[in-house]
């Protein structure tokens, strides 16, 4: 990112900070400073300022800041950070706001001790998170590329062995594979699960040996520059019966209505419901029991919701996923999901690889 772009983020910030009648605003979150300040590190915070932004490390990360943070001020606080922030908000009008779903409580306790008087500090949500739902170019080329890394390793398994060897193995496989081809981590635990075990829409892999005639979840994700990517495929480890390519042809046509008709405009609950239904008309809407997305960004679940209680709004530049999946406890689940960013006439897929049923020897 160029150093422009994070100051017009922190610009967008006192917007917001304006409008909730904050005169300075301590962003404590990790991803939300990396945001910010393009600090990729442990253990900073940005202290938005009427007139500059300020990025508090200590010395251990002095010159990744010093690198990474070029539109910050840098400063090394020597007492704790409770004790710093009133020093350094002085002459500030305002209460300060601290990140409420990021603090823990005995933090908070910590801050409201060493205040300097009572309704100094002012709990605040989501003032960071709600710049974060709208992606720019630079954002979505970068997701692009955390897509196309997960689309090729879903791609080079479709052409390894399975079957008989562990979930764990292969899952230890798909994560090597993804890490030398320069994926800086992974964004979730990622998910191999055959047979019953697949029935669990969060499943962890085990040490159990993949049989022939299952069905196989996989589900995983790159990063690029901190941005995830999220993309399950369903396969065959040899012919299924007749009710699990039932499960897989349900799911496919609802994933594709919901790819085809997804848009801006809509609220998170009114693509869940279109999804929803045509699972539902399959008979299997009992078995679709989880939402049907989730904002992707520098957080793997982040804004805005797509479920059916959610009343986020879906607009252009969110990064989405859509994965209705079923589950049948005791046969095993069939999930697809993509990745997808959301223009004006509506979803193109970062992660674009065949939905049709493969079979994995
Ligand atoms: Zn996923
Ligand atoms: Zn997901």
């Amino acid at each position: 990112m160029k150093p422009d772009t994070y100051a017009a983020r922190i610009d967008r910030l006192r917007g917001g900070m304006k409008d909730s009648g904050l005169g300075a605003l301590l962003v404590v979150g990790a991803k939300n400073v990396r945001y910010l300040s393009g600090f990729s590190g442990e253990d900073a915070v940005v202290l938005v300022l009427p007139d500059e932004g300020l990025l508090l490390t200590d010395s251990r990360f002095r010159l990744q800041a010093q690198e990474e943070s070029v539109h910050l001020r840098i400063v090394e606080p020597a007492e704790k950070l409770s004790q710093a922030v009133p020093g350094l908000v002085a002459g500030v009008e305002g209460a300060v706001g601290l990140e409420a779903e990021h603090l823990t409580l005995a933090q908070w306790q910590a801050f409201q001790q060493e205040a300097p008087r009572d309704d100094f500090y002012h709990p605040v949500e989501g003032l960071v998170s709600k710049l974060r739902r709208v992606k720019d170019a630079e954002e979505i080329e970068l997701m692009r590329a955390s897509g196309a890394l997960a689309t090729a390793v879903m791609e080079y398994l479709a052409g390894i062995r399975v079957v008989g060897r562990t979930e764990v193995e292969v899952a230890l496989d798909l994560e090597v594979w993804l890490r030398r081809r320069g994926s800086e981590g992974l964004p979730f635990p990622f998910i191999v699960a055959h047979g019953e075990h697949g029935a669990r829409p969060h499943a962890v892999p085990r040490n159990e040996v993949i049989a022939a005639g299952r069905l196989l979840v996989v589900d995983l994700g790159a990063v690029v520059q901190g941005y995830a990517s999220d993309i399950t495929r369903t396969f065959a480890t040899g012919p299924l019966s007749e009710r699990e390519l039932e499960m897989y042809e349900v799911v496919k046509e609802a994933q594709a209505i919901g790819r085809a008709g997804i848009r801006p405009g809509m609220s998170g609950m009114e693509a869940d419901r279109l999804v929803r239904d045509v699972v539902e008309s399959g008979g299997m809407g009992s078995l679709f029991e989880h939402s049907l997305g989730h904002g992707v960004g520098l957080d793997v679940h982040e804004a805005p919701r797509l479920g059916p209680k959610s009343e986020d709004l879906l607009e252009v530049g969110n990064v989405v996923t859509v994965e209705p999946g079923v589950y049948d406890p005791g046969l095993g689940g069939v999930r697809i999901e993509d990745t997808v960013v959301l223009g004006d006439n509506g979803a193109t897929v970062l992660t674009e690889t065949t939905r049709e049923l493969a079979f994995l020897h």
